[in-house]
């Protein structure tokens, strides 16, 4: 293809522009894509994917465009006779669709349209004596279950209801040499499981634990030379890495040590100039998770402010929304 070709095509250039309506397009049309492959294929974590799109549209003050009853029914009939919410309405509880529900429904404004005592019971039972939690009846550990637990408890103003000095020490247990933290004790840094272990420290007030020094610099070193993140050493770029390297930086205030300009530019040109939505690396295929990402990463780093909304790096929630429900976020200073 000629580059007049390609000027024709993409009239505007990617590369430069934030995409919104287009990224709204894509997001509100992919419900309405059901014989895809991808579609099935997340099927099973559908309440994730439902966070994902309706957070980014309340971020590009897009939410109008969802039907709140509809999703609300669909919620509804996600909750299973523990408390627990499940992927999609044939599927398992977890904890993960678990919050994913309370932050949607705290976005709709609408936690009223349920009995939340059943869903911090279901938590609360998913604490192990160590501290940990599983994720759901099966029994996996992971640092993200701490997170998820700590943060649905707390939009639910129930974090009284756990051994929250366990769950610390857990989470300490996990912490390496290097600042980091891993999934569970001895298990290698990365930055998913910093970004859970450092926001659910923050929720409970326990930042202390945290080196940060050490840790910006781990984190700073995950910037490639083509302005993007990785999550781990010798990885290469993704933009899903965005937001857990970012918000961990925002989180320990040490934003200013990676180039956000840098950053800004990649995850732009991971847009796609066609359909919208935002891809993990530059010219591959757009999906919600990392447009999500995208966007959220855009938010976080202050780029684009007439056309995103800012987003909160623990509570992964709009701060008008952490504003509205009255919640505590000594980390951020716009709150
Ligand atoms: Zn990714």
């Amino acid at each position: 293809m000629t580059d007049t070709a390609t000027t024709t095509t993409n009239e505007i250039d990617h590369t430069t522009t934030f995409l919104k309506d287009k990224h709204i397009n894509y997001i509100t049309n992919l419900d309405v894509k059901k014989d895809t492959f991808e579609y099935w294929v997340t099927e099973h974590i559908r309440m994730n994917g439902m966070y994902w799109g309706l957070t980014s549209l309340n971020l590009l003050g897009a939410l109008e465009k969802m039907d709140k009853e509809e999703i609300i029914q669909w919620i509804l009939s996600c909750q299973k006779p523990n408390g627990g919410f499940s992927g999609n309405t044939l599927h398992d509880d977890h904890l993960l669709s678990t919050l994913s529900a309370i932050q949607i429904l705290v976005q709709l404004d609408s936690l009223d349209r349920i009995d939340i005592n059943p869903v911090i019971e279901y938590i609360v039972k998913l604490q192990q004596e160590d501290g940990s939690f599983f994720g759901d009846q099966w029994g996996e550990i992971d640092t993200r279950f701490s997170y998820v637990a700590i943060l649905t408890l707390s939009l639910l103003g129930a974090l009284d209801r756990i051994n929250v000095n366990k769950a610390v020490e857990f989470i300490d247990r996990c912490k390496n040499f290097d600042g980091g933290f891993g999934s569970i004790p001895g298990a290698e840094s990365h930055a998913g499981q910093i970004f859970t272990c450092v926001s659910a420290l923050a929720l409970v007030n326990r930042l202390d634990l945290v080196d940060i020094d050490k840790l910006g610099w781990w984190l700073c070193e995950r910037q490639l030379p083509n302005g993007g993140l990785n999550g781990r050493p010798e990885k290469s770029s993704d933009v899903c890495y965005s937001w857990w390297v970012i918000s961990s930086l925002c989180t320990i205030d040490r934003l200013n040590w990676i180039n956000t300009e840098k950053l800004k530019n990649y995850i732009l040109k991971c847009q796609d100039n066609e359909t919208g939505g935002v891809a993990d690396k530059p010219g591959d295929i757009p999906d919600v998770f990392h447009t999500y990402f995208g966007i959220s990463g855009f938010s976080l780093m202050g780029q684009f402010t007439d056309q995103v909304e800012t987003i909160d790096p623990v509570y992964a929630l709009p701060i008008k929304t952490i504003k509205k429900l009255g919640l505590k976020a000594p980390w951020n200073k716009l709150i």
